[in-house]
């Protein structure tokens, strides 16, 4: 190889590859971001008991698992076009419409479907019942009963567009049962859910209709609360 084209390749594979890191840093301000690609739970092998349900069918759990799916690959598009914004988006941000506006308004629909979903079949496939211990302890010094608890907890799951959740709250220092319209509506600070019920017809319109009651029964039916009752006791209160 003539010494001219040894160095057109070193050019080629090194060098140009040197300048185009430096180029990437360079847009970023000199920092090297953090963003770790995520990866989707596969719930088939880690938690197979939800494709064995009585009143969830497998079929509505194999779609439900592509909507979640599509949430966590939203969540990755979304980062990465951020990773990425040039100087003149950042310039360009403005609160009727920008790209930086919109990323940071839609990738928390995608953040809220990523958690929600983990939480929901996380402790989903289980053999309903009740709750015992702590949380039963908890429950009914925040709502006198069970019964009176699950009452609010239904009545809430039947007034919500998207979700019910169960969440203890660190400020007040109880559990309250918090309404979402979607993915990312109405959260509030400073708690964490233990308890999620997706209420979307995509959960349960293949197994029930509109019958939105008959699919809380099968829900209640198939909540593990022993997964519920780990994770209000992991918030070591
Ligand atoms: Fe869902």
């Amino acid at each position: 190889m003539l010494r001219r084209d040894f160095l057109k390749v070193i050019s080629i594979l090194g060098f140009s590859l040197i300048f185009k890191i430096k180029e990437v840093k360079a847009e970023k301000g000199g920092k090297t971001m953090a963003f770790v690609e995520y990866k989707p739970i596969n719930f088939k092998e880690v938690r197979p008991q939800l494709w064995q349900m009585d009143g969830i069918s497998q079929k509505t759990m194999d779609e439900h698992i592509k909507l979640y799916e599509g949430y966590v690959a939203k969540y990755n598009e979304c980062m990465k076009l951020l990773e990425n914004l040039s100087d003149e988006e950042y310039n360009k941000a403005n609160a009727t419409y920008s790209l930086i506006r919109s990323i940071k308004v839609d990738i928390t629909r995608a953040i809220g479907g990523i958690k929600n979903h983990e939480l929901y079949f996380g402790h989903l496939g289980g053999k309903g019942g009740k709750p015992e211990g702590k949380l039963l302890e908890q429950i009914e010094r925040d709502f006198g009963s069970y019964d009176r608890f699950l009452k609010e907890l239904k009545a809430t799951a039947m007034a919500a567009r998207g979700w019910a959740w169960v969440a203890y709250d660190y400020n007040f220092k109880r559990l309250f049962i918090a309404i979402g319209d979607e993915q990312n509506t109405f959260p509030i600070w400073n708690a964490t859910p233990i308890l999620g019920i997706d209420v979307f017809e995509h959960a349960y319109f293949i197994d029930y209709g509109t019958a939105r009651a008959k699919y809380l029964e099968a829900f209640f039916n198939s909540v593990d609360w022993k997964v519920v009752e780990k994770s209000f006791e992991s918030l070591k209160l």
